[in-house]
């Protein structure tokens, strides 16, 4: 995928910034807390204690009281928000590595790394492959990434936000069905391994103690505005829906996980940056989207030997109307000979189902306050 490296970039200050200077002023470098320093052995004396103590909740409280992105200090990089990578990375609690040679950022905490590229969209988080809307910049010197990317992105896929609600009932749609046959190579349809699919995580899922509600459960066709609208009235909290892929050239292959392109941008596969799209109603969910996307992808990409084509983003019919967290998976190209003898196979297919409720489960101890107390529905 290409980025318009031709557009034109600029820098502008938001009115809220007042001064170049202010950039990094907020968020002192973590060595002037001393969290950095040697390492000193043998005992430790008592106020030495109570001071490792005092900075390690200082740290902790740090990680509490974080600042929102949108309130870090803000650039214009042609009409886009910006804000500056090593705030948003000090505030996060990330060091940061710039490579300038190689144009790569390496981001990493004690539990993940991240990596960024200058002028490209492409970022790896936690060895997962995902599109940001807009290529992280570099800017007389500072690195720059997108307050949307920030937003929709890389907090709610770091930072899970937590509620006392309980995941308890997914809707997966195989995709197509009846007259609409998907992708066909040679006599496979793709309606066929998509039901196939939906019916092997069905069975898994319902092993875990949750509810299923499938789309269809037959050959049927199924208009796509009522497929969201099935998983809402049904009371679904996640809709899965389940294709394969087809591509002129038999050398593509491998994985995708879609999740609805935030409002105002453009799609991954048009090569992002701004669009002119209004919010849809899966807007709301834009974050849970995003990490229940992640999550799948990670947990397929682990137990799969499949190319990671990337966690991406597209207004998709049934994404775009889903009243709850809403995925599209692309399990491998049928066109690809590699991928299709994985799809057509019963063995391999239950190891998807596998790897796509294991991403399932991930996704719900995320979200979940308390993931292993007793579920409202027992009561
Ligand atoms: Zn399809």
């Amino acid at each position: 995928m290409r980025i318009a490296n031709s557009q034109r970039l600029y820098l502008l200050f938001s009115t809220n910034t007042t001064c170049c200077a202010i950039w990094g002023v907020i968020n002192p470098d973590s060595d002037s807390l001393g969290l950095n320093g040697p390492r000193t052995s043998g005992k430790v004396p008592g106020h030495m204690k109570a001071l490792a103590v005092s900075l390690f909740l200082t740290a902790v409280l740090a990680a509490e009281a974080r600042v929102s992105p949108q309130n870090l200090n803000r650039a214009f990089v042609a009409d886009n928000e910006y804000i500056r990578l090593k705030d948003w990375a000090n505030d996060a609690g990330f060091n940061m590595k710039w490579v300038k040679a190689a144009g790569t950022i390496t981001l990493t905490n004690p539990s993940v790394k991240l990596v960024l590229t200058v002028d490209t969209r492409r970022a790896e988080i936690g060895g997962v492959n995902v599109w940001l809307s807009l290529p992280v910049v570099n800017r007389n010197g500072a690195v720059l990434l997108s307050l949307v990317d920030a937003r929709t992105t890389l907090e709610p896929i770091l930072f899970p936000q937590k509620s006392d609600a309980r995941l308890k009932t997914i809707c997966l749609d195989p995709g197509h069905g009846g007259k609409d046959k998907g992708e066909v190579v040679g006599r496979n349809y793709e309606k066929d391994y998509a039901l196939l699919l939906a019916r092997e995580v069905e069975k898994l899922l319902k092993h875990e103690g949750l509810q299923v509600l499938l789309t269809r459960d037959s050959d049927d066709f199924v208009d796509l505005s009522s497929r969201p609208l099935m998983a809402r009235r049904r009371g679904a909290d996640l809709f899965v829906s389940l294709h394969y892929n087809a591509a002129p050239e038999h050398a593509v292959g491998g994985l995708e996980v879609y999740c609805l392109t935030p409002a105002g941008m453009n799609s991954s596969d048009k090569g992002g940056g701004k669009g002119l799209h209004p919010p849809e109603a899966g807007n709301a969910h834009d974050g849970q989207n995003a990490l229940l996307a992640y999550e799948l992808l990670k947990a397929i990409t682990a137990g799969m030997p499949m190319e990671d084509r990337g966690m991406k983003r597209e207004r998709f019919e049934v994404l775009r109307e889903a009243a709850m967290p809403a995925v599209l998976i692309e399990g491998g190209f049928m066109s690809n000979p590699a991928d299709a003898k994985n799809i057509y196979d019963t063995a391999f297919r239950k190891r998807m189902a596998q790897a796509i409720v294991d991403g399932i489960l991930a996704y719900k101890r995320a979200v979940e306050r308390i993931p292993n107390g007793p579920s409202p529905a027992a009561h």
